[in-house]
């Protein structure tokens, strides 16, 4: 059934004449989504396989959270932080029982809370650890993905994020990704104050790591009193199978970004949690948003907790997660177009065996589209693949049919 007086074409056309071209979106307009599921104007249903880059865990307008969202929407929006609100504390003491931290710092995107872990982390450096002033280091990794303030994207490798906006901002040691030994040796520089890591490294192309690396990482860090601070924006909320993909190792950060699925997709919420040893350095007046930590925002927040706990999609997130790996090898065995999946839970990719510049990978997703599922390259030849965490396993093979037989289109 149609739904809209107006043609995909005509209001791809809008975006393109008035809309910033910062994005290159898969041609389809959305209307309305419910659970794994995704339609167009027109009435075409798709399996949403990228779910809004996992920030939708809980599926499409959640029944629970539209009403958390309406009830507070029609309650107290915004206050700012200049008063208190009789919803925020209520969300502080649940997030921080639940993840094991003494205090939580709400802010809005993931960027932003990305941001607010390296002002704590710096600060820390200097009123805590005793790193002269404006010596901090902190260490990231080689493709890392964390966002797209100016100081974020000062320590990517991306050219097409970095390029002509300069100038960057310094203190940053960049080393590869699941590199212990490297992390040791640079950890050997007393003016280092973080680790900034990804559980897995999702935007660069669901690459995870070796086993244990994120514990001995921890273990070095603590070694050398410096903070391992995990930005579990996209891996974070039982995407990976576990409340946090660090579960997986039984680490404890001693600073975690959240963001995405935080709020199910309902609006932006985002914080950054750590012992008081560590939040306690910021004071009123240094750090804020007007927007973070609003009655909305703690009251969706919430609710999306809820959710994933009491519907406990960390557990379906790994069971249809193998289910997806183990259906997908059946293909991959005998594939030539399609060499390698990996991921963990539902965060997961193929990787296409053509050139990284080639457009193979955005024309697959083209056809995926035309199949029924929506999903989208990360980086050249790799496609994510992301569902909703509450797809069952009957949803789940289905999908795996749809994309076998896409691919299959494509054998060389
Ligand atoms: N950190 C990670 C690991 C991410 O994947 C992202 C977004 O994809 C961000 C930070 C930035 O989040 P936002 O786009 O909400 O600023």
């Amino acid at each position: 059934m149609r739904e809209s007086k107006f043609k995909q074409e005509e209001i791809i056309e809008l975006e393109n004449k008035h809309g910033a071209h910062n994005y290159h979106p898969l041609p389809v307009v959305l209307s309305r989504g419910e659970g794994v599921y995704v339609w167009d104007i027109d009435g075409n249903r798709y399996f949403d396989f990228l779910s809004a880059y996992s920030a939708v865990n809980q599926g499409h307008c959640h029944p629970k959270l539209v009403e958390a969202i309406t009830k507070q929407a029609n309650t107290l929006t915004l206050t700012s932080r200049a008063f208190y609100n009789d919803k925020l504390g209520f969300f502080e003491k649940k997030i921080t029982e639940l993840l094991g931290f003494d205090k939580v710092l709400p802010m809005n995107s993931g960027a932003e809370a990305v941001e607010t872990a390296l002002k704590l982390t710096r600060k820390w450096a200097y009123e805590v650890k005793g790193i002269e002033e404006n010596e901090a280091l902190i260490i990231v990794c080689e493709n890392n993905f964390h966002g797209r303030t100016t100081t974020i994207i000062s320590f990517s490798n991306d050219e097409d994020a970095r390029k002509h906006y300069g100038p960057y901002t310094s203190g940053f040691i960049r080393i590869p990704y699941n590199d212990l030994e490297t992390l040791n040796t640079t950890l050997d520089n007393k003016n280092v104050a973080g680790f900034l890591v990804e559980p897995i490294q999702g935007e660069a192309g669901v690459f995870v790591p070796d086993d244990g690396y994120l514990s001995k990482a921890k273990a070095l860090c603590e070694q050398h009193n410096v903070l391992f601070i995990a930005d579990e924006v996209q891996t974070g909320i039982a995407r990976t199978g576990k409340m946090l993909a660090v579960h997986h190792e039984d680490v404890q950060p001693d600073i975690l970004i959240l963001g995405k699925a935080l709020s199910g997709g309902m609006y932006p919420v985002s914080a950054v949690l750590a012992n008081d040893a560590i939040m306690s350095v910021i004071k009123p007046g240094q750090h804020g948003s007007t927007f973070g930590g609003n009655p909305m925002a703690a009251s969706v927040a919430m609710a999306a907790l809820d959710v994933v706990i009491d519907e406990k999609l960390a557990e379906n997130a790994e069971l249809q997660g193998q289910l997806f790996r183990e259906e997908m090898n059946k293909y991959i065995k005998n594939s030539k177009i399609c060499t390698l999946v990996r991921g963990k839970g539902l965060l997961n990719a193929i990787v296409i065996n053509d050139s990284e510049n080639s457009d193979t990978a955005w024309n697959i997703c083209l056809a995926l589209r035309d199949n029924g599922l929506l999903a989208k390259p990360t980086h050249g030849n790799i496609i994510r693949f992301a569902p909703p965490l509450v797809i069952n396993r009957e949803q789940l093979l289905e999908c795996v049919d749809i994309i076998s037989k896409t691919l299959s289109k494509f054998e060389l």
